[in-house]
């Protein structure tokens, strides 16, 4: 069973592709793990991708596509395997089709956990920390017991980082949907794309990626 997970931040993907590995006994490859690993092996590429990330540079998709290609060509994906984070880009999708069709495999299935995007908005905005002593809060999900006032130390001084302000998170996310769509688009015209809703409970989710999963 090879598998591509996609999802947008805040889509809970993290959470499903664990327990799919899990379930299926298939490894995750994530393009994080993979380029630690190649850098670790000292691979040639890993080398290479090292050079460019040492000067800040991205690292161009011919080094990151022989990485992936290196991984996939490895034994333990022989019963499948589990792609998170790559393809980000219509160049990588259709060097991925190529990599695949050299060794001999195919993917099965698109896996595309679909939020809104107003109630990604929510998840990603609502954090809150208290200027004082540092806790945590979330406003939906985990808000002070009373409203506006610190749980642990009782102050009222609240703010957000840079990173949780509505502004940012819609610009990323805005950034993502502009990056995914033609992914989406080229994985529908090959029949593999799955749209699982995401804005429901982590078991109900789990459920409908293995009705996919069992097709
Ligand atoms: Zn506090």
């Amino acid at each position: 069973m090879n598998l591509i997970l996609m999802g947008l931040p805040g889509a809970g993907k993290g959470t499903q592709a664990e327990q799919i590995v899990d379930t299926y006994k298939i490894p995750h490859i994530s393009t994080g793990d993979m380029f630690r690993a190649a850098i670790k092996n000292e691979t040639a590429l890993g080398l290479e991708a090292k050079a460019y990330m040492d000067k800040g540079n991205l690292v161009p998709d011919e080094v990151t596509n022989g990485i992936v290609k290196e991984r996939l060509a490895e034994a333990d994906t022989d019963n499948g395997f589990l792609l998170d984070g790559f393809p980000r880009t219509l160049n990588q999708a259709e060097a991925l089709e190529q990599i695949l069709t050299e060794l001999g495999k195919k993917i099965d299935a698109v896996i595309n956990i679909h939020v809104d995007k107003d109630i990604l908005m929510e998840r990603l905005t609502g954090r809150i920390i208290c200027r004082t002593c540092g806790a945590t809060y979330h406003k939906v999900f985990n808000p002070p017991t009373v409203a506006g006032t610190c749980d642990r130390c009782g102050g009222h001084d609240f703010y957000q980082r840079e990173d949780d302000k509505p502004e940012t998170v819609e610009n990323r996310i805005n950034v993502n949907l502009e990056l995914t769509q033609p992914l989406l688009d080229f994985y529908e015209a090959r029949q593999v794309l799955n749209t699982v809703k995401g804005d429901q409970d982590i078991q109900d989710v789990f459920k409908e990626v293995q009705a996919i999963i069992a097709k």
